[in-house]
């Protein structure tokens, strides 16, 4: 088997040998920026989006990546060519690099760039048959003004939290509130519920990253015909829905039929989840940047 090649740094090395300095602030202080990609049959799904929604976290915490926009998107199809991958997670660590112990960055002269891809299944399949069970949990997500959720910083310990109740309460993912009650998304995927034919989610001002397999869900309902709203909503709204799901890169679409030990409707995937997502597997071979062409997609396979 050939090794896994990890880019790091500015080179390609093993996985064995993919490590980072205790004086990274990206470890000692979570000063950093990431985003988690997903790549099907050799296309990089929505590659240019996941890049500007990159450097746009870094500009907001005054972190300079070391590689333009389309120097950025060669290394990663450079990546996934290397490892001779077709379908796969991709993530992208930019740090703010070595420095001294203090936390102020401007110790910190040469960021780290890290590009790694590897062949990862977030839930099996037959959770998206059955669907999750899910809770809302005491930690509130962070306020806006205080800290963006759309700054997706190295700094993930709202969500860890929320991920630890959940794990304490016996179910597969946590359904956070903001300060106000309002429901705002889960420890790493945003949530839409279904009412009478209509789809809802919440608006991404109230505290949820905007997610990029969010926007392709409402752009996909939208074109399919159905009604679709970005409102607030509570935990009400969601005991009586007909259909709750959640989306995300890693998660893709999942419905979730149990929340806060309610089951939702009749306690099975809805149809309008399992049609937006058997849209959703089609448009991800096409919409996004090609890692090869006809022939080494054929070579590979
Ligand atoms: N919310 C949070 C907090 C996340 O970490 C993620 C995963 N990036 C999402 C939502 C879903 O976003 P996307 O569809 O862009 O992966």
């Amino acid at each position: 088997m050939s090794s896994q090649w990890i880019f790091l740094g500015g080179e390609f090395v093993k996985k064995e040998d993919a490590v980072v300095s205790v004086y990274d602030h990206g470890f000692l202080y979570g000063d950093g920026v990431f985003e988690g990609i997903r790549v099907y049959h050799g296309n990089v799904f929505k590659l240019s989006e996941h890049l500007t929604r990159l450097y746009q976290s870094a500009q907001s915490i005054m972190l300079t990546i070391p590689y333009d926009k389309e120097e950025m998107e060669q290394l990663i199809v450079e990546t996934v060519r290397k490892n001779e991958l077709q379908s796969a997670y991709i993530r992208i660590v930019v740090s703010r690099g070595p420095g001294n112990l203090g936390l102020d960055p401007s110790s910190c002269s040469n960021p780290k760039v890290i590009i790694i891809a590897e062949n990862l299944r977030m839930f099996p399949e037959e959770l998206y048959n059955q669907g999750l069970r899910i809770a809302s949990v005491a930690s509130r997500r962070n306020r806006p003004d205080v800290l963006s959720p759309q700054v997706k910083s190295l700094n993930y310990l709202n969500n860890i939290l929320v991920k630890l109740e959940a794990n304490q309460a016996g179910v597969d993912e946590a359904l956070m509130l903001n300060d106000q009650g309002y429901v705002t998304e889960g420890s790493a995927d945003n949530i839409f519920i279904v009412k009478n034919n209509t789809i809802l989610t919440p608006p991404v001002y109230l505290g949820a990253l905007e997610g990029i397999t969010r926007n392709a869900i409402l752009n996909i309902a939208a074109e399919l015909g159905y009604n679709v709203h970005e409102t607030p909503f509570t935990r009400h709204d969601v005991y009586i829905a007909d259909e709750v799901f959640l989306t995300g890169t890693a998660v893709e679409v999942i419905a979730a039929v149990e929340v806060d030990g309610r089951k939702v409707n009749d306690g099975k995937p809805g149809h309008i989840t399992n049609h937006l997502l058997r849209e959703f597997r089609k448009v991800v071979v096409s919409d996004g940047t090609q890692c090869y062409d006809k022939s080494q997609t054929k070579a590979i396979v």
